[in-house]
């Protein structure tokens, strides 16, 4: 697998505190903070700290601490934003975008946490 990370992306600067965010979670491998452009009512990103392109390079070469972290963290959001439909909340939408096919525009893995509305069926036809 070939991924080569750009340490200058939008992202990477965030984790540096080079440019600021409205941080939600931090935790040892993971930071969670709100999307600029919110597409819902609820809308927060998870990125591990460490220099991942997209999913399935997490995936392959992260360590199991941080799988597990990045994994955990997600679920903390769901619970902190009370969207937990096994306890009473609306539900919620995880996108991971991956390359240029669904249309990743920062190369830095992120999942982004989505709730707060109805979010219609999964994809629009194209
Ligand atoms: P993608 O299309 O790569 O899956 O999503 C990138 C997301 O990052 C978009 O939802 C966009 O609004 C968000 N984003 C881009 N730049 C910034 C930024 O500087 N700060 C924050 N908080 N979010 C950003």
């Amino acid at each position: 697998m070939a991924y080569s990370y750009d340490p200058q992306n939008i992202f990477a600067k965030i984790l540096r505190g080079e440019i600021p965010c409205k941080s939600v979670l931090e935790t040892e491998h993971c930071l969670a903070f709100e999307d600029i452009a919110p597409q819902a009512p609820n809308h927060v990103l998870v990125i591990p700290r460490g220099p991942y392109v997209c999913y399935d390079h997490f995936a392959a070469e992260a360590s199991d601490a941080e799988v597990v972290d990045f994994t955990r963290t997600i679920g903390k959001i769901c619970a902190m934003l009370g969207v937990e439909p096994g306890n009473g909340g609306g539900g919620y939408r995880l996108i991971a975008n991956s390359g240029e096919a669904a249309v990743q525009e920062v190369p830095h893995l992120h999942v982004h946490v989505l709730a707060g509305r109805p979010l219609g069926r999964m994809l629009e036809r194209a």
